[in-house]
């Protein structure tokens, strides 16, 4: 499960779940989680009338059940939006179906029975969440993925990219950071909304694989660790916790890399950072941040930039001018063996 963008209230009111017979107390998170547990749309028998369109078909407004479990997670996590249908334009539309139809048929293939579609809401509270779907053995068998209509429309694909990677640091007027996804002549909203994309379905891809452990299992509870070849490659368990193996020796400052809300790092230390993450096997700064996230950013990164051949770059700039350049580690010794876990999953066109 993933939020690109954390908003929270301090107010926590006594209020009516969307469920007609229950409620429960904001703050009451076991009761929320419940709720949504037991929704409806966990169950894969409700997402049958979506499931068989081609896969570039897969883009809805949000069906009013798929608002109301968005708005009980809203609720279990403090945040204040209220998530709502969205007017889609017909050109949006056209760039959501494109962006997915431009995407590798070897993802596709991964994707077909797993992807249950792109769901469009206002307020959702985040930029893309993803959430898994159980068969009758309490299997994860599919996910969805919810994109926030509003938030899509603001940016293109640079913009976008620039903005998130500023997000781990405190905003300075002398430094800054410049993040290059896509050339200057196609730097777009439809390039924005596939490599959002992309990360998202790398999430769904993940499902029932032991890529990394499943999302919201404890690492306490995990019985058998080897099994995760790819997490194994940088995290490890230690005090109930996931860290990474770069904490004690090559990137300290690991655990200050907070994205999108509550920036925890001086603007001075982007340099350190970019070059202490040149010393780990994280393709990403976000990668670093927990093992799902490193799973969806190397994805994202090697299907955009090795197989669809499309530029990634982190630029940091003093006053303007450049101090240091950051590339993605595909085809560099730091990232070989999990370039080889992806190369086997999707090849190399
Ligand atoms: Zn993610």
């Amino acid at each position: 499960m993933n939020k690109l963008i954390i908003l929270f209230s301090l107010i926590f009111p006594l209020l009516s779940c969307t469920n007609k017979t229950e409620s429960c107390d904001k703050s009451d998170f076991k009761c929320l989680q419940k709720l949504m547990n037991n929704h409806v749309i966990k169950k894969m028998s409700y997402w049958e009338k979506f499931h068989n369109v081609p896969i570039n078909e897969r883009v809805f407004v949000a069906p009013k059940e798929v608002i109301q479990y968005i708005d009980l997670d809203n609720q279990k996590n403090g945040f204040q939006n209220k998530p709502f249908a969205p007017k889609v334009t017909k050109d949006f539309m056209n760039d959501i179906k494109s962006a997915i139809d431009e995407i590798p048929s070897t993802v596709k293939t991964l994707l077909d029975k797993k992807f249950i579609g792109v769901f469009l809401v206002n307020d959702l509270g985040g930029t893309g969440y993803t959430d898994r779907i159980f068969n009758e053995k309490g299997e994860a068998v599919a996910s969805f993925v919810v994109l926030d209509y509003q938030v899509l429309q603001k940016r293109s694909a640079n913009e976008w990219a620039t903005w998130k990677e500023s997000t781990p640091f405190k905003s300075d007027p002398t430094y800054s950071i410049e993040a290059i996804i896509q050339p200057k002549e196609s730097d777009n909203r439809k390039y924005a909304i596939q490599y959002i994309l992309l990360h998202e379905l790398g999430h769904v891809i993940s499902v029932n694989k032991n890529f990394h452990p499943p999302w919201g299992l404890p690492p306490s509870h995990i019985q058998n660790i080897e099994k995760y070849k790819f997490f194994k490659e940088s995290w490890k368990v230690e005090n109930s916790n996931y860290i990474s193996k770069f904490d004690s020796t090559t990137m300290p400052k690991r655990k200050r890399v907070v994205y999108y809300f509550g920036a925890q790092l001086e603007s001075n230390q982007m340099q350190q950072i970019y070059s202490d993450l040149e010393n780990t096997n994280f393709p990403t700064l976000y990668a670093a941040t927990k093992p799902g996230e490193d799973w969806a950013e190397s994805f994202v990164t090697y299907v955009h930039n090795v197989l669809m051949k499309k530029p990634f770059s982190i630029k940091i700039k003093i006053n303007g001018e450049v101090i240091k350049q950051f590339k993605l580690c595909w085809g560099s010794p730091r990232c070989a063996n999990k370039e080889a876990i992806l190369s086997k999953l999707l090849g190399k066109s």
